[in-house]
């Protein structure tokens, strides 16, 4: 140990899905888009002058807030913008959980948000999902330093109805209540109707998922225009500069193309029921995802082997092996038909069936 070591900042760093280099494999592991981005945003980057690259990008990101703002029915001042919404969540964790109190989320959810609060500090505790991997909703009805979770959850995919999301928010008016809706595109309901209603809502949205944009790298948020200030502040006070002018553009083409976004999610909602169907063939036990992945577990093959088995044929699904509750689960991705074709033809030759 080198004697600086006692003054680092050490932490259990998030673990991102694989993104294997092979070509020729079925890519069902983080939850991207199997359909490219909007046409606009390929012509938008066909068309960028790179000349524009000298100078600093607007810092107010204003040409892509107010073009989600119009999309959404907010105002500019409403909407912030990030590099991904896991840029947008570790801004808003940074700035809105500043209590002695515990913030709370579910013991099974995204895996960042424990990672975050440990990197920054944060008291937490997690309250466990019921035996069918729901939220409970009475458990945050309790005193605490703020409240996160996803709505659909994530692995699990299963969506909270917009008015048990509003009993939580209700109740918890002394606190920043996040939602993160990464997945809500694929069959929920957004809270954003409530952003109205109440000044202690942020609702975080991606692109990377509904948008086929992963690797732009866009995320945002919508929330009461004093939050989002607050949000804001804490973001200039450590980068000020985070989304590059090419990533505006492209970011703007995409919200601009409304017919494109609601053909493709149609696609991933269509195959994910024909998925659904499928496994229930073969077996397997899952809830009713309303997200652009499928959380499941076969009646005959453990998590782990069937995740092996199918990495061998060069499919890549996400298992978790923490914790132990859903160790027997896979985490599947919806890819397109054809995928989803291939992927069963496996599944029947691993399960012999
Ligand atoms: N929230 C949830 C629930 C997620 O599953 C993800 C994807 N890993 C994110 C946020 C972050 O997505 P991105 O940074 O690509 O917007």
């Amino acid at each position: 140990m080198y004697s600086w070591e006692q003054n680092i900042r050490k932490v259990i760093p998030y673990t991102p899905g694989e993104q294997p280099k092979e070509k020729d494999i079925i890519k069902l592991n983080t939850n991207e888009n199997p359909y490219p981005p909007a046409p606009g945003v390929a012509k938008a980057i066909k068309e960028f002058d790179t000349n524009s690259l000298r100078k600093y990008p607007d810092p107010l990101i204003g040409k892509l807030v107010h073009s989600i703002a119009v999309n959404y029915g907010m105002r500019d001042e409403e909407v912030f913008v990030g590099v991904g919404s896991d840029d947008v969540l570790a801004t808003a964790f940074l700035t809105c959980f500043n209590s002695d109190k515990p913030i709370i989320f579910p013991d099974i959810t995204y895996s960042f948000y424990d990672v975050w609060a440990k990197l920054f500090n944060i008291p937490f505790e997690t309250k466990a999902l019921d035996e069918n991997f729901k939220i409970v909703t009475e458990d945050y009805l309790c005193d605490n330093g703020g409240v996160i979770f996803p709505n659909p959850n994530a692995p699990t995919g299963e969506l909270m109805e917009l008015d048990e999301v509003e009993r939580i928010i209700a109740a918890n008016r002394d606190v920043v209540v996040i939602v993160d809706e990464a997945y809500i595109d694929f069959g929920g309901t957004s809270a954003k109707s409530l952003i109205k209603k109440y000044d202690n809502l942020l609702v975080v949205q991606t692109y990377s998922k509904s948008r086929s944009l992963a690797g732009m790298r866009i995320g945002f948020m919508l929330g009461n225009e004093k939050l989002v200030k607050y949000i804001n502040d804490v973001k200039y006070s450590y980068n000020s500069y985070t989304l590059s002018n090419l990533t505006i553009e492209a970011g703007v083409a995409s919200m601009e193309d409304t017919a494109y976004f609601e053909e493709c999610v149609k696609k991933v909602i269509d195959v994910r029921e024909w998925t659904k169907v499928e496994l229930k063939k073969r077996g397997f036990i899952f809830g009713d995802s309303k997200s652009n992945f499928i959380f499941a577990k076969s009646d005959r093959m453990s998590g782990n082997k069937l995740f092996e088995e199918l990495k061998k044929r060069k499919i890549y699904v996400r298992h978790f092996s923490k914790p132990e509750r859903i160790d027997d689960y896979l985490r599947i991705s919806i890819g397109t038909a054809e995928e989803m074709k291939i992927f069963m033809e496996k599944l029947d030759e691993i399960l012999g069936l």
